[in-house]
């Protein structure tokens, strides 16, 4: 349910007041910051919460980061969450496959009750509960290394790829499980909330190219490393890749320079609105921004 406008501040600490509906209670997770004026509620329903989403909007306006200080090239995937330019590895966190597995017993409960009927409902509940829950952890995960990799340099760097195509082949459910393009749009979001420079660059290839020498070095997915029979660099696939990125993103600010770059900013992160919001944000992007939070 979208409310898109208001006359006057409809939030306090203890309610909403929602036109129509009236006041209701909420736990409000931090105060209305001064000199912003709310713009809109979104009141979404997650498994058997309610959720109220509230837009601001505060007429500043924010400089772009500017591309300098320490490039970071981010490489992901699944055998390691992310590798980075810098020899960093995070590797998948094994709460999910715990997770997962669980998920797995409930939905299997879950078809052995029958349709409609009271177990089913209640059964359906603890499933619907649970993604939830696996979709709150994930989501913390991706803030805690967006945040990690900002603390590590000034500008980053990934790939420009459509993970939802690649999520069609065969390592499909893997690729949707890691949620590879919600991190991108959280790395972007955070970059942007933290002053750090954020770009995506062409993805072809990445894992075949010497970052040292630019020679094609070919690997299939089962070769781990990196050893480059022209210039003699060695080191692990997913650093070289990360490098890889990295080189290109220097690359990108150098010949592109900042005009052709697409600021990043919160419009596409999940859980924010698409529809409206987006139309709105894209339209002023050039003047001012609105913050959202
Ligand atoms: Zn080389």
């Amino acid at each position: 349910m979208l409310f898109p406008q208001f006359k006057e501040n409809p939030v306090t600490n203890l309610h909403v007041k929602l036109p129509k509906i009236g006041a209701i209670p909420i736990n409000l997770h931090r105060p209305i910051p001064a000199g912003f004026v709310v713009k809109q509620v979104r009141i979404l329903r997650k498994a058997d919460k309610w959720y109220a989403s509230i837009y601001l909007q505060c007429n500043v306006s924010v400089p772009d980061p500017n591309p300098q200080g320490h490039p970071i090239g981010v490489d992901i995937g699944l055998e390691k969450f992310l590798a980075t330019s810098d020899g960093v590895f995070v590797k998948p966190p094994k709460f999910f496959k715990q997770m997962q597995s669980k998920l797995k017993l409930l939905q299997r409960r879950l078809s052995r009750k029958k349709k409609r009927s009271k177990n089913y409902e209640k059964q359906r509940l603890k499933v619907a509960r649970l993604y939830h829950q696996i979709d709150n952890t994930r989501k913390d995960f991706h803030y805690k290394q967006a945040h990690a990799l900002c603390d590590a340099g000034d500008m980053v760097f990934m790939e420009d790829l459509d993970y939802r195509t690649s999520a069609k082949g065969m390592l499909g459910k893997h690729m949707i499980d890691a949620a590879f393009g919600q991190f991108r749009s959280i790395v972007k979001y955070v970059c942007w909330k933290r002053g750090k420079f954020f770009a995506e660059v062409d993805a072809r290839g990445t894992s075949q190219q010497c970052p040292e020498c630019n020679g094609e070095v070919k690997k299939d997915l089962s070769t781990r490393v990196h050893d480059c029979p022209r210039c003699g660099y060695k080191t692990d696939r997913d650093v070289a890749a990360g490098q890889n990125i990295r080189n290109r993103g220097i690359q990108l600010i150098s010949t592109v320079g900042q005009t052709g770059i697409e600021s990043a900013c919160a419009d596409d992160l999940p859980g924010i609105g698409v529809t409206q919001s987006r139309q709105v944000s894209k339209s002023r992007k050039r003047v001012t921004r609105n913050p959202k939070k």
